[in-house]
């Protein structure tokens, strides 16, 4: 069940003309101020705002006409959950979505808006995939969990898989993490296409799980963890992204919030690009100087876009 990369590729034919081939993006004052060449691959601009819609449409896509029927169930804070919901009104799959109650209204509305129906549980006091596979099998629907899920790593790598394709060899890649999907699938795809490319994943500080995960080899957790970076609030990495990152990922380091927001900021005034605060990870800590990028050519995943506004007077401070 492990992906491979030939499950990215497969994943990439399946996804031609439902999701977008998303730009890169270069500044010539970011490439100045660090004295290396950065491309950053802005799946904020994917649809539904996040590089998930990759994953979610591979993974719906090949459900079976009778799976299709019934529906597909997921748990998400939020931009899986508006990926599962675009790409089965696409795909004409009935969606329920099981969100957290304080997931950012923006995040909701959005998967609303797609044609998902919403059950709210308390992030503090219920377990989300325990109420996700209940409904799974009370009412006979298809559980697509948010990162744990070969279709959905498949599809996450296609991403970079793209990056690489269109600017050739890169020396470092940095890609935001979560739960994993997108790190692993990115790290399958970069060693497949560039061995040399080393994968550096980027958590928040306060969700730093998978960095001492892969420090100690033994899979640690978090306990929702207080951080703007509400799309890698995850408690762990899952079954089968945690041997991947293991494997194929060169290095985990994090991030701390003002250092995210500032960034964050940083992107919309210089690149004239609205990355949400976990998108802004990997940008975070290429140009934090943690890890040197001088002379390097570096890729960075610019993993969403879906801000929610009504925190700017809190996060403006920052910039
Ligand atoms: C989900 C998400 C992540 C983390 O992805 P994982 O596959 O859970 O590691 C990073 N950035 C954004 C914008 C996301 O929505």
């Amino acid at each position: 069940m492990t992906p491979t990369f030939d499950d990215i590729e497969s994943a990439a034919k399946q996804i031609v003309g439902a999701a977008h081939k998303t730009p890169v993006a270069t500044s010539r004052t970011i490439n100045a101020r660090t004295g290396a060449e950065v491309f950053f691959k802005c799946e904020n601009l994917q649809r539904a705002g996040a590089f998930k819609f990759r994953g979610a449409y591979n993974a719906l896509s090949r459900f079976t006409p009778d799976e299709r029927r019934r529906g597909v169930v997921t748990f998400s804070s939020g931009n899986h959950a508006q990926a599962i919901a675009l790409a089965g009104q696409v795909l004409g799959i009935p969606r329920v979505i099981v969100m957290p109650s304080d997931a950012p209204e923006v995040k909701r509305i959005a998967t609303e808006g797609y044609g998902g129906e919403v059950i709210l549980y308390d992030r503090d006091k219920e377990d989300r995939e325990a109420i996700g596979k209940r409904l799974a099998s009370e009412r006979g629907l298809t559980l697509v969990p948010p990162y744990d899920h070969p279709h959905i790593i498949a599809g996450q790598g296609t991403a970079t898989r793209e990056l690489i394709e269109e600017v050739g060899a890169l020396d470092l890649l940095f890609v935001p993490c979560g739960g994993g999907g997108l790190l692993s699938g990115s790290a399958i795809a970069a060693n497949a296409m560039e061995a040399n490319c080393k994968v550096i994943g980027v958590e928040p500080a306060a969700g730093d799980d998978g960095a001492r995960s892969f420090r100690t080899k033994t899979l640690q957790t978090v306990n929702n963890p207080k951080t703007v970076a509400d799309g890698a609030r995850t408690p762990s990495l899952g079954s089968l992204t945690f041997p991947l990152v293991l494997q194929y990922v060169a290095d985990m380091v994090t991030v701390d919030d003002p250092t995210l927001l500032k960034t964050m900021f940083y992107l919309w005034e210089r690149l004239k690009l609205v990355v949400e605060p976990t998108g802004a990870l990997g940008a975070a800590a290429a140009l934090a100087g943690t890890t040197p990028i001088r002379g390097l050519r570096v890729g960075v995943i610019l993993s969403g876009g879906n801000v929610d506004l009504t925190q700017m007077p809190a996060w403006i401070q920052y910039r």
